[in-house]
């Protein structure tokens, strides 16, 4: 007997599954259809949903719940209609396969409504559909500019960000190279070695040496206990610090110079010991 099937909307049932975005031309999306909870059926008409300007539906193939019946497509229209007569066909399990062609970008998701089902005995059933996709395209990224998220510091480099317009996901990469440190102008720390200089945007601080110069017009000669103490004046044509005392005072900053007060008692002593070896050798 030869089943009329008048399609009406017993039943809508809406179920997506996502498959965003954007793939290139000549991919597919393939997805089965299938019934939850069937009470029994004998005819069914399903509707697919899809954005007809980005996927074109290229076939249908039946399932195992529809093995023996006929299927009849439009593919426009994304209609699905079977009928089978005889039995009402039971339980769950793959109604169709259906294959889609990618035409453009857009929205590649796939959704199936059950617009009427009827079993045996012309009475509407209702029942879950199912949508898996088996293949879906794959997802070629539309990347944004590269943003800078973190700027480049003395030492380390930035991180640049960019954002796929389609999916949201980011992706980061070195950034900016570092700036190296800008060091300031070298400062007297009161070391009798060195002076300092110190990163305007970092803690960093660097040492070097003083460049000691004498100051010819500040040597003076005094006598102390008898002893003629010749005491010369050094200054740091760099920055600056300046120290009192004895000729030998180091110019590369390695030893600590003899300041005034102990300069006079060392020299002092070193004179005293020149003087007696003379003598020593005189004799
Ligand atoms: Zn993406
Ligand atoms: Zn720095
Ligand atoms: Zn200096």
């Amino acid at each position: 007997m030869k089943k009329i099937i008048s399609f009406l909307l017993v039943a809508v049932m809406l179920l997506a599954l996502a498959t965003s975005a954007f793939a290139a031309e000549g991919e597919t999306v393939e997805i089965t259809v299938s019934a939850k909870g069937n009470p029994g059926f004998a005819a069914y008409q399903i509707k697919l949903g899809f954005d007809a300007a980005a996927l074109e539906l290229a076939a249908v193939t039946e399932g195992a719940l529809s093995a023996g019946g006929m299927l009849d497509v439009n593919n426009a229209e994304g209609l699905v209609l079977f009928v089978k007569n005889g039995a009402n066909i039971e339980g769950d399990g793959v109604l169709f396969n259906a294959t889609f062609n990618v035409k453009g970008e857009g929205n590649y998701d796939v959704t199936a409504a059950l617009l009427d089902a009827y079993n045996e005995a012309l009475v509407g059933v209702d029942f879950e559909l199912v949508v898996n996709v088996v293949k879906a395209p794959e997802h070629v990224h539309e990347w944004g500019e590269w943003v800078e998220i973190k700027a480049p510091d003395c030492d380390e480099y930035g991180v640049d960000q960019r954002t796929c317009a389609t999916c949201g996901e980011t992706e980061t990469r070195q950034g900016a190279k570092p700036l190296g440190h800008a060091f300031g102008d070298w400062v007297d720390i009161g070391n009798p070695n060195y002076h300092q200089r110190a990163c305007v945007r970092c803690d960093a601080v660097e040492n070097e040496g003083h460049k000691m110069v004498e100051l010819k017009e500040l040597e003076k000669t005094e006598e102390i206990d008898g002893f003629l103490v010749t005491i010369k004046t050094h200054k740091c044509e760099v920055c600056g610090y300046t120290v009192e005392g004895l000729d030998k005072i180091p110019l590369t900053g390695d030893i600590t110079p003899v300041v005034v007060g102990s300069a006079v008692a060392v020299i002092a002593m070193i004179t005293l010991a020149g003087y007696m070896l003379k003598r020593k050798f005189a004799l």
